[in-house]
């Protein structure tokens, strides 16, 4: 096919930036012909912000959260509640609970994006392991889950809601969250109101 970009290091960037969820066509052009008009300070200055999060950004080994150090400024928190562990299926979905009034602590199963692929079976268990261990260490009472109302949120909860059965009160965010509702998109009124009227399961 024949390239829209008279120049490689155009169609590179385009290519790039579409990558990034949420971006399409049209404003992965927009942006490419933004970064293309930019002075070239202010573009090393762009690139260099990229580098330093790739360079100084690893997952939490406790939390899956995006971290610093070894642990998140979450897990760090001795103030928060180790009561509390609320599974979420993104680091975008902790962000926004964040938002609320919420002091317990975080277990993020997915990835860094939201609609990243399938977590495979092994990894899976690999994150179940993990938060089995953390439940015995802080002595956690309560597992919320804050999966969204999509199938693959369904289908997270039936995986963790029966590993977790009898070793915790689990409870789930109430359906004030729409039916294939994604919690990133939600506003903090709405998510709220989810925490405050979760049920138990
Ligand atoms: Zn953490």
């Amino acid at each position: 096919m024949k390239s829209r970009f008279p120049y490689r290091s155009l169609e590179e960037l385009f290519s790039f930036l579409k990558k990034v969820p949420g971006i399409g066509d049209r404003s992965a052009l927009r942006m490419t012909l933004y970064f293309a008009a930019l002075k070239p300070k202010e573009s090393r200055k762009f690139a260099k912000g990229i580098l330093d999060v790739v360079d100084n950004l690893q997952r939490c080994a406790d939390c899956g959260n995006i971290s610093q150090g070894e642990t998140c400024w979450v897990c760090n928190d001795k103030e928060r509640d180790r009561n509390c562990i609320m599974l979420v299926e993104s680091v975008m979905d902790l962000l926004v609970i964040e938002e609320v009034n919420y002091r317990g602590l975080y277990h993020v199963v997915g990835d860094l994006v939201p609609d990243s692929k399938r977590i495979s079976s092994l990894r899976r268990k690999q994150i179940l392991d993990k938060l089995l261990e953390r439940i015995e260490k802080y002595r956690t009472k309560e597992v919320i889950i804050a999966f969204p109302y999509t199938i693959k949120g369904e289908s997270l909860t039936r995986y963790f809601a029966n590993a977790l059965k009898g070793k915790v009160l689990l409870s789930r965010l109430s359906k004030g969250i729409p039916v294939g509702g994604e919690i990133e998109f939600m506003d903090t009124i709405t998510l709220s109101a989810a925490l405050e009227r979760r049920y138990t399961l």
